[in-house]
């Protein structure tokens, strides 16, 4: 049974939503609209403002002076307000998740407990850097000529007002991790987010305020189709962080190139690989793969997509994983005891239908699954495919669902020659009790993060990014900061 949302949830959704802009809600100039639509059931629950190109300027105007206030800031103040804004996260927990849940389809435990508690997490995370990004005192190499002394050292300067791009997928969290890492540094942010999932950053931008964080340093954009690209192109923004699919992060990439060396960060999706050693049971490997690829419906950039066995147990495993995943309830994001939900809006499972049209054109074996569900809302079936070879397009197009593809292989060396027959490089994992043969095999794995025997958490002192065409950057740890700041060298002559 679906939970009910609670008053404040339906409050928020009757509201007309403008754009978030110099601390409160604005309506969009030109006065239209987009439609959030609820992927369960198909049914409209809320409107935002759609940004016009006037919208644009003056969005930006207000980033410009927030930046002039924030970057003064105080290191301490500025940690203190994102612990704030933890500590109101968590204390609207239930009120965000419930938000997510219906904008996303995500089921409401996972927005509970990954979405909203770990964007908390994620964002005290980030306060802690406030006070401890700082530059290097070095010591000049040259000689001098006439017994002159130098000195010199670096400072760490905030890039500026930073666009964050933020996708559907985990629309709270990413956007946290992208108005962390700019608050954080002294830039100001403008988070735009995805015209399907927009709701959850007006209400946290909102919670910002109370937080203490000045009208205009987080502002929240919202609109389809243009918005962005006009967002980077803007002369008076001079970052853009990006997470989404590959082509559009080549277009962003390329704007920002054009657009006076805007700096860019992506963060691309790609097709991760997990390899099974054949000394892993079935039963441990099925977990294994449930994690890896089926967690919030493989709507996940790091989530793996294709997936290989040793001939030995290709059978037994994918055979056992269609039997797991035929005991999954099928149901409402909003019942607790629902295990599996919809993908979240209708291009995505149309897009799944025809990847799936595509593997039975190319006679790839579909073991489970294989279908979208009949029904206002846009489910597709936990689906299990097995390719005739590593050219099959599920084994090289990301289909960011729920969908595993196998393929078997029959000694190490191939394992690895596999997983890295790819373009991309954003994730992988290795599943063995062989520690020994973990590390040596570790090396030679071409991915940006690289689990062994897990798959899929991140955790904020891990930097994340992608290698080859999975994106430029990194989030998380230390490396963050490289990306948000200037690095400015100063030398003195004595
Ligand atoms: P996209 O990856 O296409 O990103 C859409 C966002 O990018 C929008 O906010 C859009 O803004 C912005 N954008 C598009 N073009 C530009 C540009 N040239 N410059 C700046 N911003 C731009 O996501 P979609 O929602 O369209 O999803 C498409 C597919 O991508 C999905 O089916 C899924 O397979 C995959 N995906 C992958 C993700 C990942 O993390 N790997 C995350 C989400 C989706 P505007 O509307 O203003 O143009």
């Amino acid at each position: 049974m679906s939970i009910a949302l609670l008053p404040a949830v339906q409050a928020f959704f009757q509201r007309d939503h403008g754009l978030f802009v110099d601390g409160r809600a604005q309506p969009a100039s030109g006065g239209r609209h987009l439609e959030v639509i609820d992927p369960a059931s198909g049914e409209v629950i809320s409107r935002v403002g759609e940004a016009s190109a006037s919208d644009i300027d003056a969005v930006v105007a207000s980033s410009r002076q927030g930046f002039a206030q924030w970057s003064q800031a105080a290191p301490a103040v500025r940690g203190s307000v994102l612990l704030k804004l933890a500590d109101l996260i968590e204390q609207h927990c239930e009120e965000l998740a419930q938000i997510e849940t219906c904008q996303s389809g995500k089921l409401i435990q996972i927005s509970r407990h990954f979405e909203v508690t770990q964007a908390a997490h994620f964002l005290r995370y980030y306060a802690g850097w406030a006070t401890k990004i700082n530059g290097q005192t070095i010591t000049p190499s040259l000689p001098s000529f006439n017994g002159e002394r130098y000195s010199a050292f670096t400072l760490r300067e905030p890039v500026g007002v930073v666009v964050g791009i933020v996708p559907w997928n985990f629309s709270t969290m990413i956007a946290i991790w992208k108005l962390a890492s700019a608050l954080v540094t002294g830039c100001s942010v403008i988070i735009k987010p995805s015209e399907f999932t927009p709701l959850t950053i007006l209400r946290i931008a909102e919670l910002a305020i109370d937080a203490g964080l000045p009208a205009g340093v987080l502002n929240v954009v919202t609109g389809a189709g243009g918005v962005g690209k006009a967002l980077i192109e803007h002369p008076h923004t001079d970052k853009v962080s990006f997470t989404g699919s590959v082509p559009t992060g080549l277009a962003v990439g390329q704007t920002a190139m054009a657009a006076n060396l805007t700096r860019a960060t992506l963060e691309l999706g790609g097709k991760n690989a997990a390899g099974f050693l054949p000394d892993v049971d079935v039963e441990t490997a099925v977990n294994g793969i449930i994690e890896a690829g089926f967690l919030h419906s493989g709507q996940i950039c790091a989530a793996a997509e294709r997936f290989y066995v040793h001939r030995s147990q290709i059978d037994a495993i994918t055979s056992r994983l269609s039997e797991r995943l035929g005991q999954l309830k099928i149901g409402s994001p909003l019942d607790e005891a629902s295990e599996f939900g919809p993908v979240t809006n209708k291009q995505h499972q149309a897009k799944l239908g025809q990847l799936f049209a595509k593997a039975r054109e190319e006679g790839s074996r579909i073991i489970h699954g294989g279908k979208l569900i009949d029904g206002p809302g846009c489910y597709v079936e936990p689906t299990v495919i097995l390719a005739n070879s590593a050219k099959d397009s599920l084994m090289t197009e990301e289909t960011f669902g729920p969908v595993a593809t196998f393929l078997a292989y029959d000694d190490e060396e191939e394992l690895v020659a596999l997983m890295n027959d790819s373009p991309y490089g954003l994730s992988a994992s290795l599943w063995t009790n062989d520690l020994g043969k973990a590390m040596r095999l570790i090396p030679q794995v071409k991915a940006g993060t690289l689990w062994v025997n897990m798959h899929t958490l991140l955790d904020p002192a891990v930097p994340f990014g992608g290698i080859k065409a999975s994106g430029v950057g990194r989030e998380f740890g230390d490396a963050f900061i490289e990306d948000y700041t200037e690095l400015k060298s100063v030398m003195i002559r004595y």
